[in-house]
């Protein structure tokens, strides 16, 4: 619907009183800036030359209170409202699709409370992760979420896509470390979770929130688990010949609770592209970085079991060095010069299933991106980065060097690329993602993943937000 101008000015200036004239903005300038999140879709079109939805208003609210206004505004003139933290996200989520007000989170920047005799932190959510993780440092203290977007992500943008950092295989998801969150609902109720999540006073609605993507309200606080800054931190790194018998290994060691911080296996394809490139090792085969952290004695004596289980299984033991290295560098695969970047065409096409289908997973993907793309030289590669007591995570990734030049055509083949990984996940058993979230990429499959139980999300869904003015076109709702 356009509006005429005099009553856009209008609602400029009713959003302009509640978070001041500072607080607002409708400069060009800014919502191009905001027309994009760190998805390839938006950055390539964009690079191409060709223009994106904008929002309409951008405002920085400084409140819960504030933001509960905002919604009354939204549901008074149905327009769209996106929350927006670090725009780190790879999927879409933030973007601005039917324009509308981005709330941009990042002034919700307090940390209420550090309490060091339970360990937990209490903070706003729009303050971004390496803040808040200085602050606990200086007592000791880590929030044991660390996403390679740290720097640029907020404590908001780690619950609502369902994070996962490089340390989840011991100390869980961002989800698993919260304990309590401060929500505006769309209708712009502020509403407050138990204080604890593991208790039996009835249905656990706050998780509800989490993977949600700012299509059931905005998280506005959360109070998270943090843990000691551990005293020891042992890195070693192991050589496979296959990638079958790494699997096993690490399957063993989580099965049989060593609680590893991190298990990290490449797979050969990266292990000789991107391991080679970045930390410059010269390896053939699939190369595993194993972590093991806390108290020296129990640490060392994990490792040890894990190294006899690798050992069992024919893995080289590499030392220290080239786990340490790993640890060091470890962001670098995501960054500047290294990050895979414009003009390429890549997607991360990331998945989690059961030990017993990961690997069929890993193979049917693989096999129907290689095959399907031949003619576009697509590569693929993957590895193992999140593990579970059950399963584990796949990180596959598909990169075309040469992509049409045209934007229309190079969105099509992108899609065309996610369709053929997509199905071949789901007709093995695996998840269309473990932690990037959904967003507005994912968003077609959500029928086909949730099967007979889709509906009950839309009825959920049309419920908490009675005008679809939250993240509309997200997550599968709102279209
Ligand atoms: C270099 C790089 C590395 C990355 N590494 C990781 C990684 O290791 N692990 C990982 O999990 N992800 C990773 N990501 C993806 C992404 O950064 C994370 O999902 C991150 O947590 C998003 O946080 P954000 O504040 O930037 O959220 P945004 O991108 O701003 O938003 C993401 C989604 O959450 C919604 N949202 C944001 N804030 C709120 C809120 N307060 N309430 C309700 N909804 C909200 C948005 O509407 C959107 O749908 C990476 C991204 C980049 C660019």
């Amino acid at each position: 619907m356009k509006r005429a101008l005099f009553q856009a000015e209008m609602i400029r200036s009713e959003l302009e009183e509640i978070v001041g004239p500072a607080f607002i903005s409708v400069e060009e300038s800014d919502k191009l800036v905001y027309s994009t999140d760190w998805s390839w879709m938006p950055q390539m079109w964009l690079d191409r030359g060709r223009p994106l939805r904008t929002p309409d208003y951008i405002v920085h609210p400084a409140s819960a209170e504030e933001i509960s206004e905002i919604m009354e505004i939204a549901n008074k003139y149905r327009i769209p409202v996106v929350p927006w933290g670090g725009g780190s996200g790879t999927q879409g989520g933030a973007l601005p699709i039917f324009g509308g007000i981005l709330v941009d989170t990042k002034r919700l920047d307090k940390i209420i409370e550090i309490d060091e005799k339970s360990l937990t932190v209490t903070a706003q959510a729009g303050i971004i992760g390496t803040q808040l993780e200085w602050a606990l440092n200086e007592k000791g203290l880590t929030l044991p979420h660390y996403p390679a977007s740290a720097n640029c992500a907020t404590l908001g943008g780690y619950l609502a896509p369902r994070g996962t950092g490089t340390i989840s295989t011991k100390y869980g998801k961002a989800e698993d470390l919260v304990l309590s969150m401060e929500v505006v609902l769309p209708t712009g109720e502020i509403i407050h979770t138990p204080p604890v999540p593991q208790h039996a006073s009835g249905p656990d609605f706050f998780r509800l929130f989490l993977g949600a993507e700012g299509t059931f309200g905005i998280i506005t606080e959360a109070t998270m688990q943090v843990d000691y800054l551990p005293e020891a931190r042992l890195l070693r790194a192991v050589l496979f010949d296959d990638l079958h018998n790494a699997l096993e290994a690490g399957r063993l060691m989580m099965t049989r609770r060593l609680d590893p911080f991190v298990i990290r296996l490449y797979d050969p394809a990266s292990t000789l592209t991107r391991v080679r490139k970045i930390l410059g090792y010269d390896f053939d085969g699939a190369y595993m970085v194993l972590g093991f952290d806390g108290d020296p004695d129990i640490a060392a004596l994990q490792e040890q079991k894990a190294m006899e289980i690798c050992a069992r299984l024919g893995a080289r033991d590499l030392g220290r060095e080239p786990g340490e290295a790993w640890w060091a560098h470890r962001y670098d695969f995501y960054y500047p010069p290294q990050n895979l970047k414009l003009p390429w065409m890549y997607g991360t096409t990331e998945t989690v299933t059961t030990y017993d289908r990961i690997e069929a997973v890993y193979y049917a993907e693989k096999k129907a991106v290689e095959e399907g793309f031949a003619d576009w030289n697509v590569r693929f590669i993957g590895h193992f980065s999140h593990w579970f007591h059950w399963g584990v995570m796949l990180y596959s990734r598909f990169i075309i060097e040469e992509p049409p030049a045209d934007a229309r055509e190079a969105l099509r083949l992108h899609n065309r690329v996610w369709n053929a990984a997509m199905q071949a996940v789901m007709a093995n058993g695996g998840m269309i993602n473990e932690h990037h979230g959904v967003g507005l990429k994912l968003a077609r499959y959500m029928r086909r993943q949730y099967g007979s139980a889709w509906p009950f999300l839309l009825r959920l869904k049309r419920m908490i937000d009675p005008n679809g003015i939250m993240n509309p076109g997200k997550v599968g709702f709102g279209f």
